[in-house]
């Protein structure tokens, strides 16, 4: 008897916890223009730390023994079938997308281990680094450079009224505290036009002028759903690029068709602890569909509520708990030292360190 088979297409949190969840059921294949996992939050701690991403650059073979690997981008879906930019067509019984936001244009870690390098080297010949962007990346950005070169000059520009708005007003006043406490120069509600900076030389909305040597675009990066929008779930998209599923993670109007992580609409803080949930959530159903088990035998999800951490540096951090706010070394303990790299091995089946 034929197998039944699972297409997932995204390696990121969600898909590589999916494709490992479901590889020894069922004939699973993961589409991922990358060779690599990459635990998404610690970019901002391996640019500035290259040797951090020798832990967090996981390559898909490493995990996955079962699955079958395509390293390519999907470009097009339809009921039964997925196809690849590199003119491959896999048939699937079920489709798991979990394309949450695109990589960058390195595809073998040891690319993108040297892109590390690269921006650690950038950074420490520098003298002053401007930083654009106040949301968790920037923030985070911002605060590892002043954590390992204290003698940096870091500016850091954000258009918003306050930093890292998606968690609050208060969290937002703390990391400005903290930034403030180690010498960044924070401007809120200002942009950069950086096309026009010449010579290390820059201006603000508000007119101000910033030197520095180097900077960095913090301002997030979009959904990868774009490449969803001729395709057979296209009506399922809401006006913000994000797939619009049921409690069972269903694309709408489709009944193989899942979707999980960044990319859905489900109505909380979009966060990769949660994205591993949902996989989890879909790995049983499909096993439960798979043993032919009716709809109402099928596991559902319930929206969580808000937790997330920002760190500041390796010791610090800002956290938001329901409606607390905490600041300083207790969400730094949760978070800023290993950045949760440990769990995210382990829950792959790899050693922590
Ligand atoms: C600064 C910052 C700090 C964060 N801190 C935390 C934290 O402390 N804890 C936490 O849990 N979460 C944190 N998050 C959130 C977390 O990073 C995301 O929620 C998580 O990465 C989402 O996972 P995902 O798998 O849905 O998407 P992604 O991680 O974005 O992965 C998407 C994958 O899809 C692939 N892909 C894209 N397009 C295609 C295509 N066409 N075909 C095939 N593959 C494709 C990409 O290559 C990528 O591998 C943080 C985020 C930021 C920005």
């Amino acid at each position: 008897m034929e197998k039944t088979r699972v297409v997932v297409v995204g390696g990121g949190v969600a898909g590589c916890m999916m494709a490992k969840g479901l590889q020894d059921h069922c004939d699973v294949y993961l589409i991922d223009p990358k060779e690599y996992f990459e635990i998404a939050w610690t970019e901002m701690r391996a640019t500035v730390e290259p040797s951090f991403a020798e832990r967090t650059l996981i390559n898909h073979s490493e995990y996955l023994s079962k699955a079958h690997i395509i390293t390519s981008a999907a470009t097009n879906i339809t009921e039964s079938e997925v196809t690849t930019a590199d003119g491959r067509c896999i048939v699937y019984d079920y489709l798991v997308i979990a394309t949450g936001h695109a990589g960058g244009p390195e595809f073998t870690r040891a690319e993108k281990l040297h892109k590390y390098q690269g921006e650690h080297n950038k950074i420490k010949a520098a003298k002053s680094v401007l930083v654009v962007g106040g949301g968790p990346s920037g923030v985070e950005l911002a605060s590892e450079i002043v954590f390992a070169f204290p003698d940096k000059k870091v500016t850091l520009v954000h258009k918003g009224p306050r930093l890292v708005e998606f968690i609050g007003e208060k969290a937002g006043k703390k990391a400005l505290n903290w930034l403030i406490s180690k010498k960044v120069e924070v401007i809120l509600g200002q942009s950069v036009d950086l096309e026009s900076g010449s010579n290390g030389v820059y201006h603000t909305s508000g007119g101000e002028t910033i030197h520095a040597d180097c900077h960095y675009l913090c301002i997030g990066k979009p959904l990868a759903s774009s490449w969803l929008r001729e395709t057979c779930v296209r009506d399922s998209l809401d006006a913000h690029g994000r797939l619009m599923v049921d409690n069972k993670f269903r694309v709408k109007g489709h009944n193989n068709i899942f979707a999980i992580g960044d990319i859905t609409d489900v109505p909380e803080i979009k966060q990769g602890y949660l994205a591993q949930g949902h996989a989890a959530v879909v790995a049983k159903n499909v096993k439960l569909l798979m043993k032919g088990q009716s709809e109402n035998k099928l596991a559902t999800y319930k929206p969580a509520s808000a937790f997330a951490l920002v760190s500041l540096g390796k010791k610090e951090g800002v956290a938001k708990v329901m409606c607390l706010t905490l600041s300083g070394r207790i969400p730094g303990m949760l978070k800023s030292g290993d950045l949760f790299v440990g769990p995210a091995r382990k829950n792959l089946g790899l050693k922590p360190n």
